[in-house]
Order: C-alpha cells, then sequence, then structure tokens
C-alpha cells in the first residue's frame, strides 16, 4: 500500500513534501498534499510521521500488517481509544 493522504485534514504546510526521500509528494492547485509518483513510494512512514494533521497514513515497516504507529494514528483519526499493539 502506497502513503495514503487524507485531503480533507491537509492544511497544506508541506512537512511532507520536504521530508519524503524520493520527492513524490507535492501541493496541488487546493494546497493539498498529492502523491504525484505512486510507483515510486517506498513505505517508509516518513511523510506520516512528520504530518502534523494526522494526514497521512503510511506503513513504515513493509510487513504486512498495521504497525502500532499507523494504528495509533487510525485510532486518533477515528477517535477511538488506544489499545496495546499486537503486532510490529
Ligand atoms: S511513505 Fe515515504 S516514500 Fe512514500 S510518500 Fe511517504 S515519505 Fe514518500
Ligand atoms: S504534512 Fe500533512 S498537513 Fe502538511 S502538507 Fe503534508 S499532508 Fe498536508
Amino acid at each position: 500500500m502506497v502513503a495514503v493522504i487524507f485531503v480533507e485534514r491537509c492544511n497544506g504546510c508541506s512537512w511532507c513534501l520536504d521530508v519524503c526521500p524520493h520527492q513524490i509528494i507535492t501541493l496541488n492547485k487546493d494546497n493539498k498534499a498529492e502523491i504525484i509518483e505512486e510507483k515510486k513510494c517506498i513505505e517508509c512512514g516518513a511523510c506520516a510521521l512528520q504530518c502534523p494533521q494526522d494526514a497521512i497514513l503510511a506503513h513504515p515497516h513493509g510487513c504486512g500488517c498495521v504497525s502500532s504507529v499507523v494504528r495509533k494514528k487510525i485510532r486518533k483519526i477515528l477517535h477511538l481509544p488506544e489499545k496495546s499493539s499486537q503486532c510490529c
């Protein structure tokens, strides 16, 4: 899975653009972050960790399960209570 950007949460700060090792994130005409070359995404998770708005989901380990970091972000976005991680 490549990184997924929830544009409704994006404030256009461009922090994710600065940390992407492949520089594949840009701001579109609406000043929202957008991945322009999904095939180049290595799922490093840097963009998701950097985003102050929790607007990006990306798997930082690539092991196929949902990492504790991503799980925590999902639970925060969905306003769910914290749970202990079962993997990663
Ligand atoms: S997960 Fe890594 S490679 Fe993919 S868009 Fe985010 S920073 Fe770039
Ligand atoms: S870091 Fe988050 S809020 Fe800032 S431009 Fe990227 S997706 Fe939008």
